[in-house]
């Protein structure tokens, strides 16, 4: 995972509803601006707007966050804590394979490091090293869950 310091200057557009099931909602809208509509114009028109006002019937939050993306990776971040879930930064992972111990994989990291793991969750974004590391083993990465 990248380290925080790489995004902060993002600001993103986020739903609150998505956010509503994973507990941070209240904490998402402190942090961030609402914004009840949109518009995106370039020099001389605008081309597109849209009014979030009009979802008023189907959720309790019909407009748009606009907030800066390190804040809201530290709501997720203090979330998780709460769980007792740590996260490792910065680890690149490079690799995969099976342990010798049955239904464990072990995962190499640059640098060296290596752990096992009984679960392994990718969540590396669209060019997935946790992906191609199942795929390059084909099916038989499927036997290690059982
Ligand atoms: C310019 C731009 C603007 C956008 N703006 C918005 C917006 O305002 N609102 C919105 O909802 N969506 C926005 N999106 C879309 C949004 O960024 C993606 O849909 C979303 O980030 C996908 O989430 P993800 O968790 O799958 O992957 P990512 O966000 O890409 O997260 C993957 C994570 O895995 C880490 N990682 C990658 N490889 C490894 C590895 N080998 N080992 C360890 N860690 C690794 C990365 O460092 C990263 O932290 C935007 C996208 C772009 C390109």
């Amino acid at each position: 995972m990248s380290t925080p310091a790489q995004c902060t200057r993002i600001r993103i557009f986020t739903s609150p509803q998505a956010l509503e099931p994973l507990g941070v909602v209240e904490a998402a809208v402190q942090a961030g601006i609402p914004a009840k509509a949109i518009s995106i114009s370039d020099r001389h028109s605008t081309l597109f707007s849209v009014d979030f006002m009009s979802l008023h019937p189907y959720t309790r939050h019909p407009y748009i966050l606009v907030l800066p993306q390190q804040l809201l990776e530290g709501i997720f971040r203090d979330k998780l804590q709460s769980h007792s879930v740590r996260i490792f930064r910065p680890y690149r992972m490079i690799g995969m394979r099976e342990s010798a111990q049955r239904g464990m994989a072990e995962v190499s990291f640059e640098g060296g490091a290596v752990m096992r793991a009984r679960y392994v969750i990718g969540a590396d974004g669209s060019h997935s090293t946790v992906y191609y590391s199942f795929r390059s083993h084909g099916t038989d990465v499927l036997s290690w869950c059982r």
